[in-house]
């Protein structure tokens, strides 16, 4: 619902009841007049756009002067025939300062890069903010409510916007302890930084959610019992855990959304700072604390001035949760910070009204009035929001940011992968040091290379940033696959020689494309690596290539042996080559054939409707008709037969005799039975040709008990 000025006016009158009504309303017409006839891209009148930020500023119960630079805030800007001497005249000269200052932090100078960019845009905020706070309310509102409706913006302008929102504007919220702002600003920048990962986390939440809804409500439940067993007044409320402080918590982790347990919070309001340690111990007499998780920060605020008790319990169903403990007042301030603080005069907090935050803010004016350059002023300003971070300079005097126990191998990363890949050494300060050596703020680092420079795996003990450790890991994946191929290769080899396994020929064959798959490995390199890490064996992959029996060409060179006047195989245009039986599928005379030149080898001659020959038909000028001769010795060929056979006594009895009957000697028999009335015998046979193996088959098909008869290949 879009908000309305009588609404806004009403707010303010609610908190603060010397507002005046009748200044606002005239800000607020004045807006109308200025941004008469402009639109926002989302096609509504721009004026929703100034009125929803006041009203922004109304929920941080922000005072008259606020709200009329709220309402005035784009009008500059945006409608050149207003200068900023007419809102000074009109409105006075506090409000013309914080719309000057909103103003001026949106102009761009031309930069080199982001970074840069968004660091100049910090220093002229914080500039600003120490001059009046109330510019930096006003600016958060402004970005809040364009975050909000971020969606009418075209989607390759978001992100820039959004990171920038991370960056920047998130932090200063938090540092000035806005709990409530900084949370809603983190979770629209993360959805339009990261539209993507923002929805899959969303997703992969969506499931969770269900569970935790019953679990909050169980939770809720027991946890005022407790209340009321301990006899304190308080109220409780639960949540799910804001989506970018899980995603940071993957990414710092490196887990998946599926390992994170702790993704519920629960809230406990009391009324004074006893009840707050008597709920405290209330809540780990209910459930187990897990160890190091308790933290003070009602003894020990934190530099945002935040106070909280917090703990985290495994709770009902061995469900961890995080428990915040505070009064009314502590969350007043934790939601808002700053501006919960209403006492300040003339946009600069009151000496009464002393807490870490305006202490900062005076350090902050302090840095300011000490002049100093644009970099040592950012630096000291991000080593204050960031405290977690350190930050170096490079020798041209541009700053990096680091996680803490950042080393110079993590600065040479930052600056390229090849700097990072040859980095020997590092000189600190004009100093030689150890690339294992954390880095400390205000360091100037030149990193020292060498073309023969290389990684080493130690390095992954002295990286911290996920840049520095994810090229790291993967030069070091490459180097240790290539090595395995070598060594897979050779041992491969040395195990086909001693089988005398020609590997091109079992290619050709079809034999090793069989094997691999058996091993599900895609290709040669992979088998050779596999090897080569010792996950498989050379001995038994190149068994699998070598033939069963011993190698003897069945038949023949096309000319037969003496005594033979016509040849066993008949080839369309070359009559003297040398003709060998596909092991694969074992052809015998009579069968529709097929030759296929192999190299060195000769003619192979494969059945027709061999699996190997559909394989290799693309390559069809290696393919040769070829006919059966009429002549030829009276050779046989072992043919493999499953027959699956009712289970009856006397059937195998009944089978060699048949076999016996047709002349074609037995070579091999094996039998299985079921167990449920049904078995199978497999046969080998030597059978002369196709009209004698038919014969057998069709014998087979009148005999009782005899259900599928199949001619296996090998
Ligand atoms: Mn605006």
């Amino acid at each position: 619902m879009l908000p309305r000025i009588d609404h806004v006016i009403e707010k303010a009158k609610a908190y603060n009841p010397s507002s005046d009504s009748k200044l606002l309303q005239k800000a607020y017409l004045f807006s109308a007049y200025a941004h008469e006839g402009q639109l926002r891209l989302s096609g509504e009148p721009y004026l929703v756009h100034p009125l929803a930020v006041t009203d922004i500023l109304a929920d941080l119960k922000a005072d008259d002067i606020a709200l009329v630079a709220g309402l005035l805030h784009d009008v500059v800007e945006d409608n050149h025939q207003v200068s900023l001497a007419e809102i000074e005249k009109r409105f006075g000269a506090e409000v013309a300062h914080i719309v000057d200052g909103v103003t001026k932090i949106e102009e761009k100078v031309p930069l080199q890069n982001r970074q840069e960019d968004e660091w100049a845009t910090l220093r002229k905020l914080v500039l600003a903010m120490v001059d009046d706070i109330r510019v930096i309310l006003v600016k958060l509102a402004d970005r809040l409510h364009n975050l909000r409706t971020m969606q009418a913006m075209p989607e390759h302008r978001r992100p820039v916007k959004a990171l920038e929102t991370l960056e920047i504007y998130a932090p200063i919220a938090y540092r000035l302890g806005m709990g409530k702002m900084k949370i809603e600003l983190e979770d629209l920048g993360f959805r339009y930084a990261w539209p993507e990962e923002y929805e899959r986390l969303q997703a992969a939440l969506q499931e969770k959610r269900a569970y935790s809804q019953d679990f909050i409500e169980e939770t809720t439940a027991e946890l005022y019992k407790m209340l009321k067993q301990t006899g304190i007044s308080g109220d409780v409320s639960g949540r799910t855990k804001h989506l970018y402080s899980i995603w940071l918590k993957l990414r710092r982790q490196g887990i998946g959304v599926e390992q994170v347990y702790d993704y519920m919070a629960f809230r406990l309001l009391v009324e004074s700072v006893q009840d707050c340690y008597a709920v405290l111990g209330g809540i780990h007499s209910l459930w187990k604390p897990i160890p190091g998780r308790f933290k003070d920060f009602i003894a020990l605020p934190k530099e945002n001035h935040y106070r909280s008790l917090h703990t985290s319990v495994v709770g009902i169903h061995g469900q961890p949760f995080e428990l915040q403990i505070r009064t009314h007042q502590m969350h007043q301030e934790a939601e808002n910070g700053i501006a919960a603080h209403w006492q300040y005069k003339e946009g600069r907090l009151s000496k009464e009204d002393e807490t870490a935050t305006t202490q900062w803010l005076r350090q902050l004016t302090e840095w300011k009035q000490e002049g100093g350059t644009p970099g040592e002023f950012i630096q000291n300003l991000r080593v204050d929001l960031f405290p977690k971070d350190v930050y170096v300079f490079t020798p041209k005097g541009r700053v990096l940011s680091f996680p803490r126990g950042a080393t110079p191998i993590d600065f040479a990363y930052a600056i390229h992968t090849d700097v990072g890949h040859h980095c020997v050494g590092a000189k600190v300060n004009g100093k030689l040091i150890p690339l294992k050596t954390p880095l400390k703020s205000g360091d100037r680092v030149d990193i020292v290379t060498s073309p023969s420079g290389k990684p080493s795996r130690d390095w992954l003990k002295a990286a911290v940033t996920g840049r520095a450790l994810s090229k790291i890991k993967a030069w070091l994946n490459v180097q240790e696959k290539t090595r395995a191929i070598e060594l897979g290769k050779a041992a491969l080899e040395r195990e086909l020689r001693r089988l005398k396994v020609n590997l091109k020929e079992a290619e050709e064959e079809g034999l090793l494309a069989k094997a691999l798959k058996s091993v599900s490995l895609p290709d040669v390199d992979s088998l050779w690596a596999e090897i080569g890490y010792g996950k498989l064996s050379a001995r038994l992959f190149a068994r699998k290539l070598a033939p069963r029996e011993e190698e003897a060409p069945v038949l023949t060179k096309a000319a037969g042996p003496p005594g033979a006047s016509e040849p066993a195989l008949e080839v369309r245009g070359a009559s003297d080559l040398l003709t060998t039986l596909a092991k694969c599928c074992r052809p015998i005379r009579g069968d529709e054939i097929i030759g296929f030149i192999s190299r060195g080898r000769g003619l192979m001659v494969h059945r027709a409707d061999c699996p190997n020959v559909a394989r290799l038909g693309y390559n069809s000028d290696r393919i040769m008709q070829v006919n059966w001769g009429s002549g030829g010795p009276a050779t046989t060929h072992d043919v493999s037969l499953d027959i699956q056979v009712e289970d009856k006594p006397g059937i195998v009895a009944a089978i060699t005799q048949a076999v016996a009957d047709a002349k074609a000697p037995l070579r091999a028999i094996e039998g299985n039975v079921d167990g449920r009335g049904e078995g199978s015998v497999r046969l080998t046979i030597a059978i002369r040709d196709k009209t004698h193996l038919n014969a057998i088959l069709a014998q087979f098909a009148k005999m009782p008990g005899i259900l599928e008869v199949h001619r296996r290949n090998r």
